[in-house]
């Protein structure tokens, strides 16, 4: 059977998908609250920085895969408009019903789906932006993944991957204590799960670089690839256009 990482366990292939499934549907309900206390805030701006750099416009067809609570869906909904087409998707069916219900609150009713990424139930050539933010990470076939985004986008889309990456070497030691003492207590305190927050600093360290994401981007459908570091790379924002 073949093995590959959850956080730093090795565990049969078949079985990472129920183990990621596993963190999700334990921090679905506080998942909002925690990225606020957990990034000091910072994840709205790199949200709001990455929806810039879409530059959706008015009648576009826009996917968000790994779409968890909605707050990238409902940000692009705002630029696509009403001609437009933003489609909210997860594998995960709580989180999901966290981003349907912030979204119905908001008063927008986007159509949103169960899905894997891995296997995108929508035709070929569908969709101008896809955008997958803070979720690549945590699929067991990124290629196959990356690979369905190209598929899906019209040629010359744009896909727009927002992911923790490696940081600047200066603040790697700060980092990782951050990550790795002050994550799981903040976990256990407020969503009552420092397991879920182990794995997600775990994840973080497993995930490709930023060249390493950008080749891999380049092996599966994209042409250009630009990559933005963000607070010294904590994160990375892809940019890919589809060949
Ligand atoms: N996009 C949201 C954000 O930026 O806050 C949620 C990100 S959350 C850290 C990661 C999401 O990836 C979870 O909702 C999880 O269910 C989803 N996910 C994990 N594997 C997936 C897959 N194979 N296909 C689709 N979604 C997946």
């Amino acid at each position: 059977m073949t093995q590959t990482h959850f956080g730093f366990k090795k565990v049969n292939e078949d079985d990472k998908a129920r183990r990621v499934r596993g963190v999700f549907d334990s921090v679905a309900s506080k998942y909002d609250i925690m990225n606020d206390l957990m990034s000091m805030g910072l994840h709205r701006a790199w949200k709001a920085y990455t929806v810039m750099v879409a530059n959706v416009q008015s009648g576009d067809t826009v996917l968000d895969i790994a779409g968890g609570t909605g707050d990238m869906a409902q940000a692009f909904a705002k630029h696509a408009g009403t001609q437009g087409t933003v489609v909210h998707t997860d594998i995960n069916f709580a989180m999901l019903r966290q981003g349907r219900d912030r979204l119905l609150d908001e008063g927008l009713m986007l159509p949103t789906t169960v899905c894997d990424a891995e296997a995108l139930p929508f035709a070929d050539a569908q969709f101008n932006v896809v955008c997958v933010s803070f979720g690549l990470r945590n699929m067991t076939h990124k290629d196959r993944a990356l690979a369905e985004m190209a598929r899906v986008l019209k040629p010359g889309g744009k896909l727009l991957v927002l992911e923790f990456s490696k940081v600047a070497q200066p603040l790697s030691k700060v980092y990782d204590w951050y990550s790795f003492e002050v994550l799981p207590r903040l976990g256990k305190m407020v969503a009552g799960d420092d397991a879920s927050y182990r794995y997600l600093a775990e994840s973080i360290r497993m995930h490709p670089d930023q060249a390493a994401l950008k080749s891999l981007m380049q092996q599966n459908g994209f042409a250009h690839v630009d990559i933005h570091n963000l607070s010294l790379g904590v994160v990375a924002l892809h940019v890919g256009i589809k060949c």
